[in-house]
Formats: structure tokens, C-alpha cells, sequence
């Protein structure tokens, strides 16, 4: 494991084994599962799943990974504060480089060791994950463009900014008191 790379719960599914791979291409089809995506303890994500189709491109020297993600994850709205489903798609490229030691060479750019046999995949879907989150993260609007955000919790919301107090410290006192 190259040292700069965060350590992410490995998943069998997402492991590749190259070695005594043909060169060419090679298609693989795996689903990241919502108990996959609870471990991975990505920030404010309780679950999801998604589709994930790759082709590996495997030269002598390198291997060329092409991503299709597909799928959605559960997380809090900012502006009524309950989860909701994002769906999230995005295609990404990975370069495996052979050579001599693990380092990062770009963002989509990896050596690793030629003795090397397999790549563990899980810790570029972790960040693939977190680079397709949107940056506003709301209840989508349905088909005749209205918010789906929760009506009862907006109004809480509304009513505890009006006394002027953090709305959010409100909302969690109030879900405490109903615990
Ligand atoms: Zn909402």
C-alpha cells in the first residue's frame, strides 16, 4: 500500500487479478453494496449502492481502467436536514503504471511494483464516491419542479430562525427531547 493512500475497507469484489490476463480488453461488471458503503465511512453517507462497470485495457507495461458509476447514496439535505436519496453517475480513468515502486503519479496516474499480481479497486471508488457528491446537497425537485424537501421540517426550521437561533442546534434538541 502506497503510504499517502488512505486506508479504506477492502472489498473482494473489487479486486482485479491481472497477472496471466490476456492483453486487450476485459469487461467487469460488480454492484457496491449498501453494507460496502456503510463501512467505508465516507462523511455524512449512510448507505446506498451502486453499479459499476469497468473495462480494463491491459497493455504489457500498463493497464488502463475506465469507471462507469452508476448508483445513489443516502445522505442528510442541508436544507431540511432529512436523508434523502442522491443519485450519482460519473465515468473516471485509472493508469496503472508498471514499474518499480507504489506512488501516485497524477490524479489518475498510479506506478505500482511489475511483481505485483492484483489491484485492489475499493479505494479509487471511495474517492470517485466523494468526487461525484453535488456541491448542494437537496431533496430533488419533483417533475413539476417542486421541492420534495420535508414540509414539516421546513416549518420548524422557519419557526426556530425566526427566535434567531441556530436552527440546526434547535432541530437536533428537538429529535433528542424525542428519543
Ligand atoms: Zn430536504
Amino acid at each position: 500500500m502506497p503510504p499517502n493512500f488512505k486506508m479504506v475497507k477492502k472489498n473482494s469484489e473489487l479486486v482485479i487479478p491481472f497477472k496471466g490476463l490476456d492483453l486487450g480488453r476485459h469487461h467487469y461488471d460488480f454492484v457496491v453494496e449498501d453494507a460496502f458503503i456503510k463501512e467505508l465511512e465516507l462523511p455524512d453517507i449512510t448507505g446506498g449502492t451502486l453499479e459499476v462497470s469497468l473495462e480494463l485495457e491491459k497493455e504489457s507495461t500498463l493497464m488502463v481502467f475506465d469507471f462507469l458509476l452508476k448508483g445513489s447514496v443516502v445522505l442528510p439535505c442541508d436544507r431540511c436536514l432529512v436523508a434523502y436519496e442522491q443519485s450519482l453517475e460519473g465515468q473516471f480513468r485509472l493508469i496503472v503504471k508498471m514499474g518499480e515502486a507504489f506512488q501516485e503519479l497524477s490524479d489518475e496516474m498510479v506506478e505500482i511494483p511489475a511483481t505485483e499480481a492484483r489491484i485492489d479497486l475499493s479505494q479509487y471508488v471511495y474517492e470517485y464516491i466523494l468526487l461525484m457528491l453535488p456541491l448542494k446537497k437537496v431533496h430533488p425537485d419533483d417533475a413539476e419542479g417542486n421541492s420534495t424537501c420535508d414540509p414539516e421540517m421546513l416549518k420548524k426550521l422557519e419557526h426556530h430562525q425566526e427566535k434567531n437561533i441556530d436552527p440546526r442546534w434547535e432541530v437536533l434538541k428537538d429529535l433528542k427531547n424525542k428519543k
